[in-house]
């Protein structure tokens, strides 16, 4: 009934702004993307009327989501901002709170700070799509086919095609409500998330044969630029493949260090099949839910300081 009423106010105040921006997580993933594109095409559809940008920097990977906006010469003194797929600004690509009038968050990630003037959080959501889906039927905004399938895509690439524990009969019915209202085809959507070149699959390879796995059933892999430039991959194809490495029965948490030579960072991308390891995260500059975290460090020292505190966690959390 909570989240009902939030949906209302936040298509109340869509109405109540002629300039819209909607900005989500810095390295984003297809959710965050979908989630912003999807979030645009509903407005401009329902309010042709309104000046609406998706911004932050482009991933070529996910162009078939649609097009990102750039905000030249844009007055946003007036403006109000959506974020989506973020919980708080240090991880907002492109968007300063201050320049805004008002400020919407609609997100999924476990967060206990108010940082937007009205927010929808749901951490029991598998994806920030699921909650634009649920926000366009409760409160009876048109959709169309062409958003249905960026919406779809987006759930089924947050659950993992549904795998994952967030994966709730909510989940599962929206989803199914997208395909029945709109009959879109399946297969050419799964190829856009899923199809991958012989490289990534034979650098996946890499990493299942070098992983090392410890006796708490901790795995981690350290990518060095060297094997990056080896198998012609990019520093972000690590993150685009640690999902792959569900349900290996010996990992019960698991994580990957690329170097990104660009910004002189270590990002590291983590999943658990049990082990919460979010918090643990958080004390590396890092956070995300419970089952999926990430975390940005500068030097190597750090994220061997991190790969023994998972490890640990592992150890005191035998049951989990
Ligand atoms: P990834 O491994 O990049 O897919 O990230 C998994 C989850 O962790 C996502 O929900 C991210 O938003 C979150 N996350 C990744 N990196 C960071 C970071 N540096 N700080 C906070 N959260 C992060």
């Amino acid at each position: 009934m909570l989240f009902k009423s939030i949906h209302k106010q936040i298509v109340k105040k869509i109405k109540e702004y002629d300039t819209i921006v909607i900005a989500r997580h810095i390295g984003p993933d297809p959710d965050a993307v979908a989630s912003q594109i999807a979030l645009r095409e509903i407005i401009k559809l329902n309010f042709p009327q309104k000046k609406v940008y998706a911004i932050g920097s482009g991933v070529a990977r996910f162009r078939y989501f649609g097009l990102l906006d750039k905000l030249d010469n844009v007055d946003l003194s007036n403006a109000l901002l959506i974020i989506t797929d973020v919980p708080r600004f240090d991880r907002v690509d492109g968007a300063n709170k201050e320049n805004y009038r008002y400020t919407i968050k609609i997100d999924h990630h476990p967060c206990d700070e108010q940082v937007c003037d009205l927010e929808l959080v749901d951490d029991t959501s598998s994806s920030a799509c699921q909650l634009i889906t649920e926000i366009v039927y409760q409160t009876k905004l048109k959709l169309n086919r062409q958003i249905a399938e960026v919406l779809f895509m987006g759930i089924v690439a947050d659950s993992d095609r549904f795998l994952l524990s967030y994966t709730t009969p909510k989940t599962l019915l929206l989803a199914a409500k997208l395909l029945n209202d709109y009959n879109f085809e399946l297969k050419p959507l799964y190829n856009n998330l899923y199809e991958r070149g012989i490289q990534e699959r034979r650098f996946e390879a890499y990493i299942i044969n070098n992983i090392v796995i410890t006796e708490n059933g901790f795995g981690y892999i350290k990518i060095t630029d060297k094997i990056i430039h080896e198998f012609g991959v990019d520093s972000s194809t690590a993150s685009n493949m640690v999902n792959d490495l569900n349900f290996i029965k010996e990992l019960r948490v698991w994580a990957f260090s690329s170097y990104d030579e660009k910004a002189d960072i270590y990002k590291i991308n983590i999943r658990s099949r049990g082990v919460v390891i979010n918090e643990v995260a958080e004390k590396f500059n890092g956070g995300g839910h419970k089952f999926a975290s990430g975390a940005r460090l500068s030097t190597e020292e750090e994220v061997d300081k991190l790969f023994r505190a998972l490890d640990e966690e592992c150890r005191i959390n035998k049951d989990s």
